[in-house]
């Protein structure tokens, strides 16, 4: 497989040099050079087949033979441990139920995967995944590398603004997993990543690696469950399929549009966002003007820099999509407030995320189409918010059960980078 780096297309990587590095010079992106298609009769075959023998079809299309068939398919199998069901909301509206793994949230699909790329392509040399979090992605990274040897994890996430049992599901682990909960919001965490990507000693020392959804291999691992939803929605309503992504950093929709772009019928995506609107207004007026991050009840979309947008701009261009074709639209807490409590009359029990998603689509969805909204989380790991929203006790898996007494063992850093080199330079294996 071979990627460019969005900045500088001069710069051209294998898969395993862009699953190492992460980002690429100016903190570059990595693109696919190809993008593999499906015909229309072997997308109908691939949609036959069970889930990890299908995501290794589709991994492997893009990843060719640097990674031997047969060991693809043993690390998605280890990687895709937990089904991703669909599950009917409505007559014409449905959800995809990504929040069945580890740690509760569709981050443990990416996570696991890369962590398996990274044993595969780095072969037990020393590597510190260093990553920002806006609550899930840190838990999923955490949990996949925990007490794996020569791998450090240093994940930084904003101090009081994601939610109480979303931080100890990562922040109670120790070992290998370094939590810093830095004063700001997850654009400056965001940015203190990218700094110390630019900063070659601290590169070369640490062996750094980010494992945020900037990582090639997070992003391909997403796009099999975007086949696996139409696999098991109704064969007649394959062509009026549209999807709804609750979008923070973007990483789930540059998948979803990526298996759209590998011959998936999917009739349209939208991009569902809370306040935080940088995408949803740059759609409507093409000023593309991030304002200040807003602290919202679906935290994990707390993002107005979304990292991955260059890739789906660069996607449009190749395929020479238009970017009007791109639904979109935004809900603030009041609205989805609202939107939990009519799902949980409907009788399905939702969260914050999930429940943007919807609301966009059922407003947009029209006569005939077929609507899919993703579940990005488990409802019990925003059980605070939706426990108040409901007004009614909801159970806690025993996932973070067994994680809801144990002490925090997170550092706290101001927004600094001088001061983050400090603590990271500690970590430096020894040369
Ligand atoms: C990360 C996350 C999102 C946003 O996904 P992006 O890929 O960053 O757009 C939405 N919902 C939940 C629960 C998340 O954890």
């Amino acid at each position: 497989m071979k990627l460019y780096n969005l900045k500088d297309n001069n710069e051209q990587v294998s898969f395993a040099q862009a699953v190492k590095q992460g980002l690429g010079k100016q903190q570059g992106l990595f693109f696919p050079q190809d993008l593999p298609a499906f015909s229309a009769s072997e997308i109908d075959e691939l949609l036959k087949l069970d889930f990890v023998t299908r995501s290794s079809r589709i991994l492997s299309a893009f990843i060719g033979d640097e990674i031997p068939a047969e060991q693809l398919q043993a690390r998605i199998k280890d990687a895709f441990a937990f089904p991703a069901p669909v599950s009917k909301v409505e007559d014409d509206v449905a959800t995809l139920e990504l929040y069945h793994g580890p740690t509760l949230a569709f981050k443990d699909f990416g996570g696991r995967f890369m962590a398996q790329a990274l044993a595969q392509v780095a072969g037990g040399a020393p590597v510190t995944i260093l990553t920002a979090t806006s609550g899930d992605t840190g838990a999923a990274v955490a949990h996949a590398f925990y007490g794996v040897d020569n791998v450090q994890v240093v994940i930084l996430y904003p101090e009081g603004k994601i939610s109480p049992l979303q931080e100890k599901l990562f922040c109670t682990l120790g070992k290998n997993i370094h939590t810093v909960a830095i004063k700001d919001d997850f654009d400056a965490c965001q940015a203190l990543v990218k700094h110390a990507f630019d900063d070659e000693e601290l590169k070369k020392a640490l062996y750094l690696n980010s494992a945020n959804s900037i990582n090639i291999s997070r992003l391909l691992a997403q796009i099999c469950y975007y086949f696996e939803a139409v696999a098991q929605i109704p064969a007649e309503k394959r062509d009026q399929l549209v999807i709804s992504v609750p979008s923070g950093n973007f990483g789930d929709l540059t998948a979803g549009l990526l298996a759209k772009s590998m011959g998936l019928p999917v009739k349209r995506f939208i991009a569902a966002t809370n306040v935080n609107d940088t995408v949803p207004r740059y759609l409507e007026d093409g000023k593309w003007t991030p304002h200040q991050t807003v602290a919202t009840l679906s935290n994990a979309m707390d993002v107005s820099q979304p990292n991955n947008w260059p890739r789906i701009e660069e996607l449009f261009r190749r395929k020479g999509w238009s970017l009007d074709e791109l639904g979109h639209g935004v809900v603030n807490d009041e609205v989805t407030r609202e939107t939990v409590r009519e799902l949980d009359k409907k009788g399905y029990l939702s969260e914050p995320h999930a429940a943007v998603a919807y609301r966009v689509l059922r407003d947009q969805l029209q006569d005939g189409e077929y609507g899919l909204f993703l579940g990005t989380a488990h409802p019990a790991k925003f059980k605070e918010s939706v426990e108040a929203i409901l007004n009614k006790q909801i159970p806690l898996p025993k996932e973070l059960a067994e994680r809801a007494d144990l002490p925090l063992l997170s550092h706290f850093l101001p927004s600094d980078f001088a001061q983050l080199r400090e603590f990271l330079m500690k970590l430096a294996p020894k040369q």
